[in-house]
């Protein structure tokens, strides 16, 4: 069979051709020691394209928040964050491993805190209470289908968390998404957070990597829970030369992946037994609502189309580099396909 369409996330792409020549004639040193130029450009790179002092660059968007959230509070402080978070789902429970930190989890709209809740939520100071240590905010927030939160609301909430002298960090894997389809540049939504990280594996079609940014003292706390987590890596500039040709060359084009999801998404829509929010669709990835969702997505399988389930009603579609119009017109014959004979 040939290759698979494949729609279970953006993490599948795979580096470009000249992505990999940019790697093969990267200038490294030992990222420990501080000396890889690579890296340290990609991290000025970064820093700068959101508005913040520094950046650490850090395998893996897990890593960055992991960092982020233990760089910012003490064992023992609450996280304020929105019930669905990657964080809270996907992050193997690394908050309570790696801070000790308890979570306060709020119920979004569309992924958005409610800047009233995060207000009402955060503790007084007394002693029977645990200590608010940080609110945390997700863009775009994958579980809300991949929704860019505006950034009106995150100001809002990022005024509450100020009154009350708390720092904020956004949990950016796909910032660049949110920043194409809003047409407001990364500065502008990371200026709503403290610390803001991005992802490169997604749409940027890298092989390994995040960045994590935020104010110069910040970045220097971040640097000993990097080394204490076992993430310092030492040529890491081979992987940093992949950041600067996808930062370069990558994101502009992701407003192709929101159109084709978009596409993905009417498609299916039309489909009986399958129910999508086409309205909701801002970036690239699809939810489907459907029942069995598991059974579905190995039935899709095996006529050549990978998506995720996630859970019994929800089958995820994640569009990116690596397909194109005839991947979606695959899918949407599967998806037919699989339906009719149930
Ligand atoms: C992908 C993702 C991450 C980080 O994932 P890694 O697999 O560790 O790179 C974090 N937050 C969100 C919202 C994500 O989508």
């Amino acid at each position: 069979m040939s290759r698979p369409s494949d729609f279970r996330s953006d993490t599948v792409t795979r580096p470009p051709r000249e992505m990999l020549e940019a790697m093969v004639h990267a200038d490294v040193g030992d990222a420990v020691l501080g000396d890889d130029p690579t890296v340290r450009r990609l991290e000025e790179e970064a820093a700068a394209r959101l508005g913040k002092e520094a950046a650490i660059f850090l395998v893996s968007g897990t890593m960055a928040n992991q960092a982020a959230v233990a760089a910012w509070t003490s064992p023992g402080d609450e996280v304020i964050l929105e019930a669905e978070s990657h964080c809270i789902h996907f992050e193997a429970g690394g908050l309570a491993r790696n801070s000790g930190a308890q979570i306060r989890p709020l119920p979004g709209r569309r992924g958005a805190l409610d800047p009233s809740a995060v207000k009402g939520a955060i503790r007084d100071g007394s002693s029977l209470a645990p200590r608010t240590g940080l609110v945390l905010l997700e863009q775009t927030h994958m579980n809300a289908g991949g929704a860019v939160l505006p950034v009106e609301g995150l100001r809002e909430v990022q005024a509450v968390a100020r009154a009350a002298s708390l720092p904020v960090h956004m949990d950016g894997a796909r910032l660049f998404n949110a920043a194409v389809a809003s047409g407001l540049a990364p500065s502008v939504h990371a200026a709503c957070a403290d610390s803001v990280s991005f992802s490169l594996v997604k749409g940027l079609c890298c092989p390994a990597g995040s960045l994590l940014c935020g104010p110069a003292s910040f970045v220097v706390r971040v640097r000993r829970v990097w080394r204490a987590l076992g993430g310092g890596w030492r040529q890491a500039g081979y992987l940093a030369a992949c950041g600067l040709w996808a930062l370069d060359r990558l994101v502009d084009r992701l407003g192709e992946d929101h159109a084709l999801a978009r596409r993905l998404a009417e498609g299916l829509a039309a489909i009986r037994g399958v129910d999508v929010d086409v309205g909701g669709v801002e970036t690239n990835l699809v939810f489907a609502l459907v029942d069995r969702a598991e059974a579905l997505s190995e039935d899709l399988a095996a006529r050549g189309v990978l998506a995720s389930a996630f859970g019994d009603r929800r089958l995820r579609f994640v569009t990116h580099r690596d397909v194109g119009p005839s991947d979606v017109d695959a899918a949407l014959a599967a998806v037919s396909a699989a339906l009719r004979r149930r």
